[in-house]
C-alpha cells in the first residue's frame, strides 16, 4: 500500500486538500483518506495539485519525424492537407522499423512530460505485426498506457488508382486484417480497431471490421470528414455524406469514435450523439482542417475526447482550450463550453473511447496521474474555485512535476529516467532522414 499526499486531489469534479490518496500494489486506488495514520506515512507532495493523467486518444507516432519539416510552401497554387500528406508519405516511406520505433519512443517521451498517462496510437504506417509490437515495446519502456488502434487501409479511394505512397499501409484482405487482430489480442496487447476512412475503407470491409469490434467489444475508431474532399468523394460513390452512411450501416455506437468530424451538418451531428468524437485541434489548424462544431456535438448527447494526431504539438490542454477557442472565433461569443467539461473530456472521456484504465481518480480506479506545481507563473494565484479553469486554459508544461501511471512514478520532479538516450537517438533518427 502506498499513499499520495498533494496539497491538492481533484477527485469527483472539485480540489479537496488534506486528503490522502491510497494505493495497493496493483497500482489502483482504494480509497482517500484523512485518517492521521494514513497522513502520516504518506508520500508527501508539498506545493502541488494531484490531477488524473490526460488522455490522447488519437496519434500517429511515425509524423513526429515531420514536425518543421512541412512549413513552408510545396506548391505554386496552395498548399493544403493533400500537399501536406504528400511530404507525409515521403518520410513514411523512408522510414526504417527501427526509426519508426524511435520515433514512437520520442513522442510517447514528449507526452508523458505534458502528463498524458494514456494514449492511442492509430497505427498504420508499416503494416508488419513486428513493428506493431515495437510499438508497443516504446509505450512499456516510456512507461504510458498504449491501446494500439491496428488500422485497416485497403485502397486510395473511390476510382482512384493505388498511391505508391500508400503501399507499407495496406491491408487488402479483411480475413487476414482481423486474423492479424486476433493475434495481436491475444499476445495481451490493448488493442483497438480503426478503418482509416470511408476513402480508404470499401463499404463491405468496413461492415465486417465493425461487426468484428462489437463481437469482441473492441473500441471502434475512424477518421471522418475531416476534410471536405473526402466528403464529395463519399457522396460520389455512396449517395450519401460520411455520418449518413456509416448511420445507414448500423456502424455508430457507444464503442465508436469519430476521429475529427469537422465537415458535418447538424443531423449528422444528432446522428454521432450516442458515440465519442475526438477532436484534435492543435493538428487540425495545422492542417487547416477546419473546426469542430463540439457545441453540436455535445447538445446531441456526443461525448468529446482530444488527440494529438499528426504531433506537431503535444498537448492536450492545448487542444482542450483550442476547442473552446474556434468555437468563440466562430461565433463571436465567450465560454461556449465550461473548463469542468473540457477537462472530463481530455479524461475520463478519453479513457472510455479507449477502453483504457485511468482518467479518473476515485476509489476502483487506476493510480494514473499527473502533478502540477502550484506556484509556477502559469498558475500561480489561483483559488479552489479558479485552479481547473487556470489548468485548462493557461497551464504551461513547465508546471507539470510528476506522472505516475498505475501507481509508479514514470516523471519525477519533471524528468524521465530515459530522456537524453532517447533524444539522442531521435537525433540520429532525423539527421540520417533529412539528409
Ligand atoms: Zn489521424
Amino acid at each position: 500500500m502506498t499513499a499520495w499526499l498533494p496539497d491538492l486531489i481533484y477527485t469527483d469534479g472539485k480540489f479537496e486538500s488534506g486528503l490522502a490518496m491510497m494505493v495497493d500494489e496493483r497500482g489502483v486506488i482504494t480509497r482517500f483518506s484523512r485518517d492521521e495514520e494514513d497522513l502520516k506515512i504518506a508520500n508527501r507532495l508539498p506545493g502541488r495539485a494531484m490531477l488524473p493523467g490526460l488522455v490522447n486518444v488519437h496519434s500517429h507516432t511515425f509524423q513526429r519525424v515531420i514536425r518543421g519539416r512541412t512549413e513552408h510552401r510545396t506548391s505554386a497554387e496552395k498548399d493544403s492537407f493533400w500537399t501536406w500528406r504528400e511530404n507525409m508519405y515521403h518520410a513514411a516511406n523512408a522510414m526504417s522499423p527501427e526509426d519508426i520505433y524511435r520515433a514512437a519512443r520520442i513522442a510517447f517521451l514528449e507526452m508523458v512530460l505534458s502528463g498524458i498517462t494514456a494514449v492511442g496510437e492509430f497505427h498504420y504506417v508499416h503494416q508488419d505485426l513486428d513493428v506493431a509490437r515495437a510499438i508497443l515495446k516504446a509505450g512499456q519502456e516510456v512507461g504510458l498506457r498504449v491501446t494500439l488502434l491496428r488500422t485497416a487501409y485497403v485502397r486510395a479511394g473511390w476510382q482512384k488508382d493505388p498511391d505508391p505512397g500508400q503501399a507499407r499501409f495496406l491491408t487488402p484482405e479483411v480475413e487476414k486484417f482481423l486474423a492479424d487482430t486476433d493475434s495481436m489480442i491475444a499476445s495481451g496487447a490493448r488493442i483497438g480497431v480503426a478503418p482509416h476512412s470511408v476513402r480508404a475503407v470499401p463499404l463491405e470491409y468496413l461492415r465486417a471490421v465493425a461487426e468484428y469490434a462489437r463481437n469482441r467489444g473492441l473500441p471502434l475508431h475512424m477518421h471522418v470528414s475531416e476534410q471536405l474532399a473526402e466528403v464529395e468523394a463519399c457522396i460520389a460513390e455512396y449517395g450519401c455524406r460520411p455520418v449518413e452512411l456509416l448511420h445507414e450501416n448500423g456502424i455508430l455506437d457507444e464503442k465508436f469514435t469519430a476521429v475529427h468530424a469537422i465537415h458535418i451538418t447538424d443531423e449528422e451531428a444528432c446522428f454521432l450523439g450516442g458515440s465519442t468524437v475526438c477532436a484534435c485541434p492543435t493538428s487540425e489548424r495545422n492542417l487547416g482542417d477546419g473546426a469542430v462544431p463540439a457545441d453540436k456535438l455535445f447538445e446531441a448527447g456526443a461525448k468529446m475526447c482530444f488527440g494529438s494526431d499528426s504531433n506537431v504539438q503535444i498537448d492536450i490542454l492545448e487542444d482542450a482550450r483550442e476547442l473552446e477557442y474556434h468555437l468563440r472565433m466562430n461565433k463571436l461569443e465567450r465560454a461556449v463550453l465550461d473548463g469542468a467539461r473540457l477537462f472530463e473530456s481530455a479524461t475520463k472521456s478519453g479513457a472510455q473511447s479507449l477502453g483504457s484504465d485511468g482518467g479518473k481518480l476515485e476509489a476502483g480506479a487506476a493510480a494514473d496521474f499527473f502533478t502540477i506545481d502550484l506556484n509556477d507563473c502559469s498558475v500561480a494565484g489561483a483559488d479552489l474555485e479558479s485552479l481547473l479553469a487556470h489548468v485548462v486554459f493557461s497551464l504551461e508544461r513547465t508546471a507539470v512535476r510528476d506522472v505516475c501511471v498505475a501507481g509508479e512514478l514514470v516523471v519525477r520532479d519533471g524528468r524521465h529516467r530515459l530522456e537524453e538516450e532517447i533524444v539522442r537517438e531521435f537525433g540520429e533518427v532525423q539527421r540520417g532522414l533529412w539528409r
